[in-house]
């Protein structure tokens, strides 16, 4: 199983969510967020911060 992140960077309004309950995979740079890698093999804590991100620009497929 692949797993893919999209982060819809025009969405995004750099409040630290998601680098706060995932840091393993996310990090802020600037006034946005952005993700270390796009294909993992497990979601892990990608999926807190898919669900913590109040303008739900973030996205985790299980291929
Ligand atoms: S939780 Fe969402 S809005 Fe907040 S920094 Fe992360 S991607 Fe951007």
């Amino acid at each position: 199983m692949v797993v893919k992140i999209k982060h819809e960077l025009e969405k995004c309004i750099g409040c630290g969510a998601c680098a706060a309950v995932c840091p393993d995979n996310w990090e802020m740079a600037g006034d946005k967020s952005k993700p270390l890698k796009t294909e993992l093999a497990e979601a892990g804590c990608n999926k807190e911060a898919e669900s913590s991100c109040p303008v739900n620009c973030i996205h985790v497929n299980e291929e």
